[in-house]
C-alpha cells in the first residue's frame, strides 16, 4: 500500500488544479511546494504583471483626460503604493489557493520534493510513496551564463519587489515578457532601452503585429535596439554599465533579463530514473501527459510546449480525470489563444500568415487598419491593426491577429470562431455592433 494515490510536485497552475480534481475523485493526494502556493502565474507572473499593466495604463488615460475636458490636479506616481497593493492581492490569492487545497483534503508539504525511486518521493526530510506522481514544477527565467556580470541583472522573479522605480532600465529580450515590462516601465516614467538579439520583436508571432508594436513603441519614445545584445555588465556607482556587442556603453539603474524560461527539471532525480527529457531538459510526455515511466506524469511549463497558464491548468485537470475519474480525456493544443499585454496589447489565435502559407498554400488575408475612436479624440496617431487568415479552399477562418486597445479581450471571443472552424462568410453574416473596435472583424471585405 502506497502512502498516497497521487503525489504532486509543484503547487502552481497545473499542480493545484490536478491535485484538487484528483482529490475530488476520492484519491488520497499530497502536494509539495518549495516556494509559495499558487506558482508562477499567481505569485510572480500573469497576475501581478497584469495588475502592473493596469496601473501603468493610467498614465495614458490621464494624458488623454484633458482632451476629454477634464482638469486634473497634481499628478504623481508612487511605485511603493502600486507594488504593495499588488503584493497584497498576490497574498490574498496565495491564501485562496491554499484554502482550496485544504478544503479538498489535499495534504500540503511546504518543502522541495525530489524523486528517489519508483513512486518514491523525498520531501521535508521524509520519504513517502505514491501510486502516481505528477511533476508540475514549471520553469524559471533564463540568465545567460556567458555574459560577465549577468548576475547583476534581475529577472521577472525580482521585478515585482523593486525598492524604487528605476529611472533608467535596460530590458533584454524580444518576447512577450520583455515587451510587457517595456510598456509598464515606460508608462510609469522610466527611461526604457530594450535590447533584442534578433532583427524583430516577438519571433514566432504574426509579423504584422510585431512590426506595428515596434513602430508605435518607438513613436512613444521607447529606445528599442534590434540585432544587439549585452556582452558585459558592470557595477557603476549606484547603477550599472551595460556593454553591448557593438562596444556601445549604456548607463542604467537596473537590467531585466527576459530572454526565455527553462523547464525546472534539474535536481529532481529524473535522470537517475531514466525519464526521457527533450531540449533544455523538458520532460517528454505523450498526449495523455504520461512520461516513459507508467507511474510518472508531467504537465505545464516543465514540458516546455505552450507555456501558458490555461494550458497547464487544463492538462492537470485532464490528467487527474484520466487517472482517477471514469472518463479519460486529453488536451487539444490547437488554436490556443495568447496575448502580449504590451502597450498597445496584441493577441493571436491560430496560424500566422507565414505559417498558413506554409501549411495550407492557398490562403486569403483580410485586414483592417484603423484609428480607434478613443485615440482620435485624444489626438494620438496610433492605429490598430487586425488580420484574419482564411483557408481559401474551405473559407474557414484559421487565424486571427489583433493589435490595438483591448485586443486580448476581443480576441478571446473570436478564438471561439477559429476553434469552431467558422467560415469568413459566417463572420460577414453577423451584423456589426456599432460603434466598437471589434465591429471591424465583421466588416472586412
Ligand atoms: P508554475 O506555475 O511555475 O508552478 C510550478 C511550481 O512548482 C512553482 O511554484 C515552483 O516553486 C514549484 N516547484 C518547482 N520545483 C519544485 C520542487 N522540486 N519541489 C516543490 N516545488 C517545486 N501565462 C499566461 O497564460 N498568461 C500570462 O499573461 C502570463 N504572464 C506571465 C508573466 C510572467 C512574468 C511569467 C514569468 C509567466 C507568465 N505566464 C503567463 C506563464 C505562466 O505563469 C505559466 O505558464 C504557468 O504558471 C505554468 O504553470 P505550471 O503549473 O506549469 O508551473
Amino acid at each position: 500500500m502506497a502512502d498516497y494515490d497521487y503525489f504532486v510536485i509543484g503547487a502552481g497552475s497545473g499542480g493545484v488544479r490536478s491535485a484538487r480534481i484528483a482529490a475530488g475523485h476520492g484519491a488520497k493526494v499530497a502536494i509539495a511546494e518549495e516556494n509559495r502556493v499558487g506558482g508562477t502565474c499567481v505569485i510572480r507572473g500573469c497576475v501581478p504583471k497584469k495588475l502592473l499593466v493596469i496601473g501603468a495604463q493610467f498614465a495614458q488615460d490621464l494624458d488623454d483626460a484633458g482632451r476629454y475636458g477634464w482638469t486634473l490636479g497634481e499628478r504623481r506616481f508612487d511605485w511603493p503604493t502600486l507594488r504593495d497593493h499588488v503584493q497584497a492581492e498576490v497574498d490574498r490569492l496565495n491564501r485562496a489557493y491554499q484554502a482550496t487545497l485544504d478544503a479538498h483534503g489535499v495534504e500540503t508539504f511546504h518543502a522541495r520534493a525530489t524523486l528517489v525511486g519508483e513512486g518514491r518521493v523525498a520531501v521535508g526530510g521524509r520519504e513517502v510513496t505514491a501510486r502516481h506522481v505528477l511533476v508540475a514544477t514549471g520553469a524559471r527565467p533564463l540568465v545567460p551564463g556567458d555574459v560577465p556580470g549577468a548576475e547583476l541583472g534581475i529577472t521577472s522573479n525580482e521585478v515585482f519587489h523593486l525598492e524604487a522605480l528605476p529611472q533608467r532600465i535596460a530590458i533584454v529580450g524580444g518576447g512577450y515578457i520583455a515587451n510587457e515590462f517595456a510598456g509598464i516601465f515606460h508608462e510609469l516614467g522610466s527611461q526604457v532601452v530594450q535590447l533584442v538579439r534578433g532583427p524583430r520583436l516577438l519571433r514566432g508571432w504574426e509579423p504584422a503585429l510585431a512590426d506595428r508594436l515596434l513602430q508605435i513603441s518607438r513613436a512613444r519614445g521607447l529606445d528599442i535596439r534590434l540585432s544587439t545584445r549585452p556582452t558585459a555588465i558592470r557595477k557603476a556607482g549606484a547603477g550599472l554599465e551595460v556593454e553591448l556587442a557593438s562596444g556601445v556603453l549604456l548607463a542604467v539603474d537596473a537590467l531585466l533579463w527576459a530572454v526565455g524560461r527553462v523547464p525546472n527539471s534539474k535536481g529532481l532525480g529524473l535522470e537517475a530514473l531514466g525519464v526521457a527529457l527533450g531540449d533544455r531538459g523538458a520532460i517528454r510526455v505523450d498526449r495523455g501527459q504520461h512520461t516513459n515511466l507508467s507511474w510518472l506524469h508531467a504537465v505545464g511549463d516543465v514540458t516546455d510546449r505552450l507555456q501558458l497558464t490555461p494550458v497547464a491548468i487544463r492538462e492537470g485537470h485532464a490528467l487527474a480525470d484520466s487517472l482517477f475519474g471514469s472518463a479519460p480525456w486529453t488536451v487539444d493544443h490547437d488554436a490556443v489563444p495568447s496575448a502580449v499585454f504590451s502597450n498597445p496589447p496584441l493577441a493571436s489565435v491560430g496560424l500566422s500568415e507565414p505559417q498558413a502559407r506554409e501549411q495550407l498554400g492557398d490562403i486569403r488575408i483580410h485586414t483592417a487598419d484603423f484609428r480607434p475612436m478613443k485615440n482620435v479624440l485624444a489626438g494620438r496617431d496610433e492605429r490598430a491593426f487586425y488580420k484574419l487568415v482564411v483557408d481559401a479552399a474551405t473559407d474557414r477562418l484559421v487565424g486571427a491577429h489583433l493589435i490595438g486597445p483591448e485586443a486580448p479581450e476581443i480576441l478571446q471571443a473570436l478564438a471561439v470562431a477559429v476553434k469552431a472552424g467558422l467560415t469568413k462568410r459566417q463572420l460577414d453574416a453577423t451584423l456589426a455592433l456599432h460603434p466598437t473596435m471589434a465591429e471591424e472583424l465583421v466588416l472586412m471585405r
